[in-house]
């Protein structure tokens, strides 16, 4: 993908200085999304990046990362399997926790979504800290997944979350 696309998708997210609380800048990405041929050039240029990883689950993190995980998932003709915060999954399931700036937040995912040594890529909309995809890391693991790959749309490189996602490898279009 060149930079072009990159800037060109850039130029569509919207930032909202102070939400949801003082001093966060918010990355809001409805105005890509509501836009047809931006949220396609987003999804084409992912998939273009993710097919050679062999992924047949795609594993989306609640709730922006469904956005983009579902339709890579049609894409690559894999599976799309949910991770989801505490208590909105039925079946039985693994579950990882991970540090906030203040407390903690727990990520789920049902047992069986992963055969064990599956290939699974991990999506979100937006790298920030990289606590929400570490958890998702272990929570792959634990089930005997190989996480393939991991991709965002954007991410904010000033939090270093990629100091959490050593090792792995990331595909981002957007940085900030
Ligand atoms: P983190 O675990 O810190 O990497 O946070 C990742 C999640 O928080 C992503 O799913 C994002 O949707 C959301 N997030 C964190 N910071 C921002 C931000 N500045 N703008 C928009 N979304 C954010």
């Amino acid at each position: 993908m060149s930079a072009d696309v990159g800037a060109a998708l850039a130029a569509k997210i919207r930032d909202v200085p102070d939400f949801p609380q003082p001093g966060i800048l918010f990355k809001d990405i409805t105005t890509l999304l509501k836009d047809g041929p931006a949220f396609r050039q987003a999804l084409d240029a992912l998939r273009d990046r993710c097919r050679g990883y062999g992924a047949t689950k795609v594993v989306g993190i609640e709730s922006r990362g469904f956005i983009f995980a579902a339709p890579l998932a049609y894409q690559l003709g894999a599976g799309f399997v949910p991770v989801r915060k505490l208590g909105r999954l039925p079946a039985a399931t693994a579950r990882a926790e991970y540090t906030l700036e203040y407390g903690t937040n727990t990520v789920e995912m049902h047992r069986d979504a992963i055969a064990p040594g599956e290939r699974v890529l991990i999506v979100d909309d937006l790298l920030a800290t990289g606590g929400t995809c570490r958890a998702t890391i272990a929570l792959v693991e634990e089930l005997g997944g190989v996480v393939a790959g991991i991709a965002f749309l954007a991410e904010l490189t000033f939090l270093n979350g990629r100091e959490h996602l050593a090792g792995y490898d990331v595909q981002v279009l957007i940085s900030y």
